[in-house]
């Protein structure tokens, strides 16, 4: 009889277990098995409300997908183990503001963002925003590099539906985590017809900033992505609101496609420092590089070991941009450098005029219309 009764017990726990299905904090919900690789993840309504926006997440790691032990670390955690499902869970209020799924793409910390998973997104993204059916597509990152995809995707997804990359500083384990409020604004800006045509927009920390102007600026702040020279493009104070316009070339205004490329052409940085020598040029040729960015001092500048490097390199069909390390304004075009066809990044950064200049490298070696390039983008 008492056995009888401590069955039916276990019945009952085991029941109701299944039935919740969230007897743990969704936050803290890390599972192991979720392997970085493209899953589906389903709808979060099955059919779907129809005057909700249908917004996609893809998921690629970084420290919103990060957990540690202790919820007062924010520095010693593992980045990228936290998959897309336990991320959707975490903030179920997105639901009331659109249908949401989402795929893994990898999980990764974003130094680990490479040129193959660059293309891997793009084309993903691509694809999903033909379809009818999706309105918007958020990317989920590591905030380390996540300057650089935003980037790239502002060159290269085609559409004018909105595609919002987010990240957040502190894991998802932990104390006050950003991630949930990150992931909450960024669906709601990507399912906001207003975001559409601005090309790739970045989400953190109640801001939206353009992908062409917005950087990491301190390396554990909540408010670290700033987009000092230009603005945000918007704020989010439970509504959205948006104050500025973009005016350089995005995403269906861009001469450059990914549809046909499997690779992108090796582009390598190059840091301006004092006493240096010419060898970090000739070691980036050796290596093979089609073009190399100098992050340069002030505007650009060279010292006499670097030029002589630079003016090596081009000669070798190299080409060569001149950045600046300064993290600030605009890198002009220098007549005696552009003799030199040492050409100018305006004001890119060192890390996004790697992107660009990979990109224009798939279309043409000519210094002149590489500069255009610069200048437009
Ligand atoms: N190291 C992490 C990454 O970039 C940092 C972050 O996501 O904030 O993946």
């Amino acid at each position: 009889m008492k056995k009888q009764r401590w069955i039916i017990f276990t019945l009952f726990i085991a029941l109701l277990f299944t039935f919740t299905g969230c007897s743990q904090s969704p936050e803290t919900k890390e599972s192991p098995k979720e392997k970085p690789q493209t899953q589906k993840v389903s709808s979060a309504s099955a059919s779907g409300k129809k005057d909700l926006p249908n917004i996609k997440i893809l998921a690629t790691g970084g420290t919103i997908a990060g957990a540690d032990k202790s919820k007062t670390s924010t520095t010693e955690y593992k980045a990228g183990v936290v998959g897309i499902e336990s991320l959707i869970e975490a903030v179920p209020e997105m639901k009331d503001i659109a249908n949401v799924s989402g795929e893994q793409v990898v999980n990764v910390g974003s130094t680990n963002i490479d040129n193959k998973i660059l293309l891997k997104l793009a084309k993903r993204i691509n694809k999903l925003l033909a379809s009818d059916d999706v309105d918007g597509v958020v990317v989920t990152h590591g905030t380390d590099t996540l300057e650089e995809t935003a980037y790239f995707l502002n060159l290269t997804v085609k559409s004018d539906k909105p595609v919002v990359v987010v990240g957040s500083m502190r894991p998802s384990t932990a104390i006050s985590a950003d991630g949930p409020s990150n992931l909450y604004n960024a669906v709601k800006v990507a399912g906001t017809p207003e975001a559409k045509g601005k090309g790739a927009l970045v989400v953190l920390n109640d801001r939206i900033a353009s992908a062409r102007y917005v950087s990491k600026t301190n390396t554990t702040t909540t408010d670290t992505f700033k987009s000092e020279e230009m603005g945000y493009i918007g704020t989010i104070a439970d509504d959205i609101y948006f104050n500025n316009v973009m005016t350089r070339k995005h995403t269906k205004d861009t001469d450059f496609s990914v549809s046909d490329l499997d690779q992108l052409p090796q582009v390598d940085i190059v840091y301006g420092y004092q006493n240096e020598g010419s060898y970090l040029f000739d070691a980036a040729v050796k290596a093979g590089a089609k073009g190399i960015v100098y992050a340069g001092t002030g505007n650009g500048s060279l010292s006499d070991a670097s030029e002589k490097g630079a003016v090596s390199a081009v000669k070798k069909g190299v080409t060569v941009v001149r950045s600046s390390r300064t993290g600030n304004g605009v890198v002009t075009p220098n007549q005696e450098y552009a003799k030199k066809d040492l050409l100018a990044s305006n004001s890119l950064n060192p890390q996004k005029a790697r992107i660009l200049l990979m990109l224009a490298l798939t279309k043409t070696n000519d210094s002149q219309k590489i500069q255009e390039y610069f200048n437009e983008y």
